[in-house]
């Protein structure tokens, strides 16, 4: 059976839901464990990365010199020296870890992967590139895979067996970088689900003509994260943080609500991999429209009160 390494996002000490995603995965390839950089986690998250089937927690305590993606691949590379497959959470950072991670191992790297399967017992995966345009499959033909997986792919759930989770302390030598980590401040996190990670993402765009009440609204009922198109944020209607497409986030949610928004190729190079499209558009010509899964052809001012109204009323609330 192949060993799965996944490395641990956590926030504030708590495991984020990506990572359980990914640990959902890696069990379909194999026996996942986990990797925690930095001082060892809570019991409570040791135990809840057993729930999601990890064996063992492997810990490396390498301070703060870890935030360099040079140190931070080599605390990877010595937590995962017996591992068949790597699985990170296709963030920035971790797609430079994971490339110096396979330049040292020789392994082969694939990221972006929206899934992963043992074939033929090498790991194939498969991306959604050029702005959602391609299904790219692809096999890592070397012993050792690195995937980098986006959030949201997998539906996360616990393992029908618990892994044992048990804690292993791992040493890692960290190379001498050409840069330092000189100081490390916390910057306060928004409000609400991040956008990368967000199962449901509610956007405005130009139509919202800078009144955010309703996008806001819808989407903290569906417990989502608010994205906009570039042209509000440009506006100053929203931060820039909120910005879905080529130039702004990637989002891969279950489910993308576009109001407001034209569907123009820059945005929909940021969104066109969720799960399921809605759009709400004044326009029927709208560009928005031939990606969507359903669309609304009306005035955000009335469609989205309704919405709210009926979802509302489906749960009880
Ligand atoms: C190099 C480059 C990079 C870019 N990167 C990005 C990027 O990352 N993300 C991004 O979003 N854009 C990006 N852009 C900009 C992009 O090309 C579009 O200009 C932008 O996405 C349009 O924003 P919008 O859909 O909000 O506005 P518009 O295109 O003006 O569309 C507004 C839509 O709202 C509809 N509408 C109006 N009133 C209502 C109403 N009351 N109810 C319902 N619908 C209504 C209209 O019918 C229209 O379809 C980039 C551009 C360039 C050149």
């Amino acid at each position: 059976m192949s060993t799965v390494a996944v490395l641990v996002e956590s926030r504030d000490g708590s495991v984020t839901q990506p990572t359980f995603e990914a640990l959902t995965l890696a069990r379909t390839l194999g026996t996942p464990v986990a990797v925690w950089i930095g001082a060892a986690p809570a019991p409570a998250e040791a135990a809840r990365l057993g729930i999601h089937g990890a064996e063992e927690v492997r810990v490396v305590d390498a301070g703060d010199a870890a935030r360099l993606p040079a140190a931070a691949a080599a605390a990877l590379g010595a937590a995962t020296a017996d591992a068949d497959v790597v699985l990170v959470i296709s963030t920035f950072v971790n797609k430079e870890i994971v490339t110096r991670l396979a330049l040292a191992t020789g392994a082969g790297v694939v990221v972006d992967a929206s899934d992963a399967e043992m074939v033929d017992g090498h790991v194939e995966t498969l991306q959604t590139v050029f702005a959602a345009t391609w299904n790219v499959r692809t096999r890592i033909a070397t012993d050792k895979a690195i995937v980098g997986i986006r959030p949201n792919t997998t539906q996360a759930s616990p393992g029908e067996t618990p892994g044992a989770a048990t804690l292993v302390e791992v040493a890692a030598d960290l190379p001498e970088t050409r840069e330092l980590v000189t100081g490390v401040e916390p910057v306060p996190a928004p409000d609400g689900v991040p956008l990368a990670e967000a199962p449901v993402v509610v956007s405005g765009g130009r139509g919202t003509n800078g009144d955010y009440t309703l996008v806001r609204e819808l989407a903290e009922l569906l417990g989502g994260a608010v994205g906009a198109s570039r042209d509000a944020t440009d506006e100053g209607w929203i931060s820039h943080e909120h910005m879905v497409g080529q130039t702004g986030t990637t989002v891969t949610p279950a489910l993308y609500v576009a109001c407001g928004i034209s569907g123009a190729v820059h945005h929909r190079g940021g969104m066109q991999a969720s799960g399921t499209i809605v759009a709400v558009n004044i326009d029927p010509d709208a560009p928005i429209f031939e990606i969507a899964d359903f669309g609304v052809v009306g005035d955000l001012g009335d469609v989205i009160p309704q919405a709210i109204a009926r979802i509302k009323e489906v749960r009880g609330s």
